[in-house]
């Protein structure tokens, strides 16, 4: 499919054209289509209905384990781990073969937060996870931002590069966490509440952002990848990880290793844009000019959501 096609398609099935969730299914002819599992923001000490946060870690881990042992990448941010509580959680995914990915320290927002601050806040959570032995470093900035100007966005790829670490983006970018907060919300209101809808929703949601960032990526990349799904470290997860893992199963999405996923050589590609972030395979299309004009910013956000979660009372 051409990109005029691939945005007409859009544009055609859904109420954001022409960039929202759309029913593009695989076709047979397809490439395979993988995925890895990645969640922000591991929250020891957050209390929320229903489930308490060790058993909301235990659940994400036992539907991991109960994929077949499917390993993800967990991206910490420190000051919500660091209690008993967290260091805990954290070794509960060590010793299961997770790998623990760098979130910063307190998940400030970059491109309002001096580099000096930033980079020292990024190496506080190292000295953190230093305690884990992770066999590599990867880091995901807090809010997918990555940096409003030239100067800003290569001062961070030059620390990294020099503190050995490597990129842990996102290429299936997604708002989970605001499914989660309505799921929440409702919950406080109405501990007995029906959560179907929320379940339904969230794996709708996610088959859908993965369809489009995989066509996106066909086309800007130019080749199938390895895919990294956002998912964060919530009451959602806890609850349904495990359907939506068979729901994208039987979609037909291969589910890898989260190492296995970052080993792909487009994890280490810096594409020439400002401002830069969201998903990798969104900012390299942002870098391109056959996409001009074409690309909603910010890539993903609880707006673009709200209305269809309206609808049906979530
Ligand atoms: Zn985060």
């Amino acid at each position: 499919m051409d990109r005029r096609r691939f945005l007409a398609s859009f544009a055609s099935t859904c109420a954001f054209a022409p960039f929202a969730a759309s029913a593009l299914s695989p076709t047979p002819a397809a490439p395979a289509r993988s995925l890895a599992i990645t969640l922000d923001d591991p929250e020891a000490e957050a209390s929320y209905p229903l489930l308490s946060a060790d058993a909301r870690n235990a659940a994400i881990l036992s539907a991991l384990d109960a994929a077949g042992g499917l390993r993800a990448a967990l991206f910490v941010c420190g000051k919500r781990v660091d209690s008993a509580a967290g260091r805990r959680h954290l070794r509960a995914w060590a010793d299961a073969g997770h790998l623990l990915g760098n979130h910063s320290w307190s998940h400030r927002f970059y491109p309002r937060t001096p580099f000096e601050e930033f980079s020292a806040d990024v190496s506080r959570c190292d000295a953190l996870l230093a305690e884990y032995a992770p066999p590599e470093k990867r880091f995901r900035f807090p809010y997918l931002k990555e940096g409003d100007t030239v100067a800003q966005r290569d001062a961070m790829r030059s620390f990294l590069d020099a503190q050995g670490y490597r990129s842990g983006a996102v290429t299936i970018d997604a708002s989970d966490w605001a499914i989660d907060s309505r799921l929440r919300r409702r919950l406080a209101k109405d501990p007995k509440a029906n959560l179907t809808p929320y379940r339904a929703f969230f794996l709708e949601h996610i088959a859908a952002r993965a369809d489009y960032y995989a066509s996106l990526a066909n086309l800007a990349v130019g080749r199938a990848i390895p895919h990294t799904l956002l998912l964060h470290h919530n009451l959602l997860n806890a609850l349904f990880l495990g359907d939506l893992l068979a729901h994208l199963r039987g979609l037909g999405w291969q589910l890898v290793d989260a190492r296995a996923a970052f080993a792909d050589p487009f994890f280490d590609s810096r594409p020439d844009v400002v401002p830069v972030g969201e998903s990798l395979v969104w900012a390299t299309a942002r870098a391109d000019t056959r996409f001009e004009g074409e690309l909603r910013y910010p890539a993903e956000d609880e707006r673009y959501e709200a209305p269809r979660m309206d609808i049906l009372g979530l």
